[in-house]
């Protein structure tokens, strides 16, 4: 049993946190596992070592030490280029040239904004433009994403399931996202992609993360199909939320975890919070 707790170094952990991070240890402790941290630092410009040192002294603080800390999504952009040659090669990506306002225009103009859970799903724009103009567009350096034909992939595996500890079975629904983004235009990978291939070079078996990323399980078990992955168990956990019921952020300094700390709340406070006595039951359900 492998468990596994992914921050963004993008800003320092809160409650919300704390509860990935202690469902992913308790799991691994009850099985005798292990629960690794793995960083997701694709996000160059939003990413810093002060918040890799934080998030190392929170965990630390309330006694969910990761047996491991050494995989660093930067540094594994070679096997996210592998995953997108084999998706390739299957005819499963087009490059999509389009800009925000691009898409924001087609959207206006057609009149029609169907939404997925990340927003309006892209109209198609690049899809269907001739194997010349890509070429020159792409030999002509203009930045470019690369996006799943959503249809074909859904045909190519059938209908798919995955288990959440949770909600229990969950049929795979990836097409509410339509053409989703795999590689962006600044990095030759995407969360969703990263995400599917390290869970699976790592041999995770267990996936914990809050409910608000419930919905992109969707798309990881149909990558996970389509590059012949192994599937895990996901455990989605109830959303955090502030006394005025907003959603936990880490931009939001009052919150953090540092700083409960420093008004000097204890960590037995931090589970009773989060409504998990002793640390010894599961959190309420989602
Ligand atoms: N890196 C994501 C975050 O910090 C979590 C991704 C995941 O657990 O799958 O929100």
């Amino acid at each position: 049993m492998i468990s596994r707790f992914a921050p963004s170094p993008t800003g320092h952990l809160h409650l919300g946190h704390a509860f990935a991070a202690w469902i992913a240890w308790q799991a691994a402790r009850e099985a005798g596992g292990s629960y690794l941290l793995r960083w997701e630092d694709i996000d160059g410009s939003r990413c810093r070592p002060e918040y890799e040192a934080s998030t190392l002294e929170d965990l630390d603080w309330l006694g969910l030490p990761p047996d491991d800390v050494s995989m660093r999504q930067s540094k594994r952009l070679p096997h996210y280029e592998q995953a997108l040659a084999t998706l390739r090669e299957r005819d499963l990506l087009y490059p999509c040239f389009c800009t925000r306002r691009d898409i924001q225009e087609e959207i206006a103009q057609s009149g029609r904004a169907p939404h997925g859970p990340d927003g309006p799903i892209y109209p198609g724009l690049c899809r269907h433009l001739s194997a010349a103009d890509v070429q020159s567009r792409i030999d002509g350096g203009e930045a470019h994403a690369w996006r799943l034909k959503m249809d074909q992939a859904v045909a190519m595996v059938g209908k798919l399931s995955w288990q959440d500890v949770e909600a229990g079975e969950q049929l795979a629904c990836p097409e509410i996202f339509g053409d989703v983004v795999l590689a962006r235009k600044d990095i030759p990978t995407s969360y969703h992609l990263a995400v599917t291939v390290d869970d699976a070079n790592q041999e995770i078996t267990l996936v914990t993360r809050g409910g608000d990323l419930f919905e992109s399980t969707h798309i990881h078990r149909l990558l996970q199909a389509l590059l012949d992955l192994p599937v895990p168990m996901w455990h989605h956990h109830r959303v955090i939320c502030d006394a005025n019921g907003k959603r936990l952020a880490k931009r939001d300094a009052a919150t953090t975890l540092g700083t409960l700390r420093e008004d000097g709340i204890t960590a037995e406070d931090i589970w009773r919070r989060l409504d998990i006595e002793g640390r010894n039951a599961r959190g309420s359900s989602i």
